[in-house]
């Protein structure tokens, strides 16, 4: 049963009704309004404090959610259109490959980014692919 969690809230939705995977939009968060909701596979709970950051097909940044800037210090305007690896400089971008490559989630990968103040930060990163046409990948970073 696909599960979907809006990137800037952190709200799950579980598709009961249908209704919200075969609407030819993508759906909106009921919670927050948010313009689009991320479809898992399987169900996930983010920690409170996870930022999500959404990517597109090639990883450059589409859209930040809250959270992120406690994190990093960036603001969405920032990122949006940024490489995510790149952006954050994140210390390994295997994980984020092999998500991109072959379409699968990887989840507890300790890596570090760097933040606006320069400061090297220890995170949690979990990375889920995109299963709509347009591909993409859903960044969710967790202090640790
Ligand atoms: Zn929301």
């Amino acid at each position: 049963m696909p599960v979907y969690i809006c990137p800037n809230c952190r709200e799950r939705s579980i598709d009961t009704d249908g209704v919200e995977g075969f609407s030819m939009h993508a759906p909106q968060c009921r919670s927050c309004g948010f313009g689009f909701l991320f479809q898992l596979l399987e169900d996930y709970y983010p920690a409170p404090s996870t930022g999500f950051v959404v990517c597109d097909q090639d990883a450059r940044v589409l859209a930040v959610g809250r959270g992120v800037f406690e994190l990093t210090g960036y603001r969405e305007t920032d990122l949006i259109g940024r490489d995510v690896a790149d952006a954050l400089a994140l210390s390994d971008t295997a994980p984020l490959q092999l998500v991109r490559e072959w379409g699968v989630r990887r989840l507890g990968e300790q890596l570090e980014l760097r933040t606006r103040a320069g400061l090297t930060k220890p995170v949690l990163v979990d990375l889920f692919p995109a299963y709509d046409d347009d591909g993409g990948v859903l960044v969710a970073l967790s202090s640790r």
